[in-house]
């Protein structure tokens, strides 16, 4: 159902913690110190269905469960379908394994040179620094190591990954990912990016972090001052569902923002969380009112009990063309693919070319009309007097 929620409401405030002085609510020290994370304190809380319960308990053996406080009051207690409530409260569902599932959905592993370290693409690394998140997704690509709950026993080698990306001069962009970078304390972070601000041939480098959405109070100023020192760097978050635009989110953004940061969104299509075309919409209008770019919606990887979150491709572009045209271009992600196995991420798109000839391109706008772009150059009339008439 599309979301309809007052468009200026923006939710704010401590929830369920009002009784906790103000000082340790905004210490995201204390947050993760007071996240949810069994059955029973999830219990304290809110009535679970019986769906929910058997997904806790089959957790422990996939992906932990854990919730900041801060994201735990976004979730509506009394509606078992809430988007924000799926995203991260686990559901029978992600026991059940489909064929045409994953552990390694995206290839990764094999094109790991170093632990933690991984080349794909010949300009660009994914340096993968934690498995550790503030909460965490239930459907998260990376669960066969984030959180450690498979015994995957990741172990990244950040002094290797360095060497590794110092001694490949055609690594220009470095991607820090996880878990969730900016879990690493500022000292840690501020080491991998000195020493990666001192490799000549590296001229970007970029965070994913979904911590601004589950803990917008790790945006300090003096991780502020980190990233102003050693930018510019790029960071793309992680928002699904307008819900999740807080004022503490927009203020964090802000932060950011002002830091010097260029924020991109990556949203992920879920089913029930955002496969509406007015819910999609109403979440990029507001990531740009936190100064957010919509970059990425992507189609769900096929990760290991991941199909009851899956959408139908068509749902996907149905909403791309309700949005092109209808609203700011800015506003309107790039939907993809990430191919299976490792193939990279393909673009993809409602189809508006009808056909396309030596003469002309035939195509519809976003309302359907047809529209005709000629190829060639048809001379008709002189318009320019030459010198040797005047
Ligand atoms: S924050 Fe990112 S890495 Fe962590 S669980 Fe969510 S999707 Fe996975």
């Amino acid at each position: 159902m599309a979301y309809t929620e007052d468009r200026a409401a923006w939710f704010e405030g401590q929830g369920l913690w009002q009784h906790v002085p103000a000082s340790d609510w905004n210490d995201w020290v204390w947050q993760l110190k007071n996240r949810i994370t069994t059955l029973d304190e999830l219990e304290k809380y809110m009535v679970l269905t019986q769906d929910e319960r058997r997904g806790i308990a089959f957790a422990g053996h996939k992906l932990s469960l854990a919730i900041t406080p801060h994201f735990f009051n976004l979730i509506d207690r009394n509606n078992p379908n809430c988007p924000v409530r799926l995203q991260v409260i686990p559901r029978e569902g992600e026991s059940i394994i489909s064929r045409e599932e994953m552990l390694d959905s995206l290839g990764e592993d094999e094109h790991s040179p170093v632990p933690g370290l991984v080349h794909r693409y010949p300009d660009r690394v994914l340096f993968l620094v934690t498995d550790r998140c503030a909460s965490y997704c239930r459907y998260c690509t990376r669960s066969r190591l984030v959180s450690n709950a498979q015994d995957y026993n990741f172990h990244p080698e950040y002094e290797q990954g360095l060497r590794y990306i110092e001694s490949h001069p055609e690594v220009r962009d470095v991607l820090l990912s996880g878990g969730d970078p900016l879990l690493l304390s500022d000292k840690k972070l501020e080491h991998l990016l000195s020493r990666l601000r001192a490799i000549k041939h590296v001229e970007f480098i970029r965070i994913g972090s979904r911590i601004p959405v589950f803990l917008p109070q790790r945006i300090t100023p003096a991780l502020c001052d980190i990233f102003k020192k050693y930018g510019p760097i790029w960071m793309s978050i992680h928002v699904n569902h307008p819900k999740e635009c807080t004022a503490d989110l927009r203020a964090a953004c802000e932060r950011l923002s002002f830091a010097g940061v260029p924020l991109g969104n990556q949203s992920v299509l879920l089913r029930g969380v955002n496969d509406d075309a007015g819910t999609m919409k109403t979440l990029v209008h507001r990531l740009l009112q936190m100064r957010v770019r919509p970059y990425y919606l992507y189609q769900m990887d096929l990760i290991t009990g991941g199909s009851h979150f899956k959408v139908d491709v068509r749902k996907g572009l149905e909403i791309i063309h309700a949005l092109r045209g209808h609203t700011t271009g800015y506003a309107i992600p790039q939907y993809v693919i990430d191919a299976p196995g490792g193939g990279g991420k393909v673009p993809i798109n409602p189809d508006y070319i009808e056909k396309i000839t030596d003469e002309e391109v035939v195509f519809k706008n976003y309302e359907g009309q047809t529209y005709r772009y000629p190829l060639t150059n048809t001379p008709v009339t002189r318009t320019i007097k030459s010198a040797s008439t005047t």
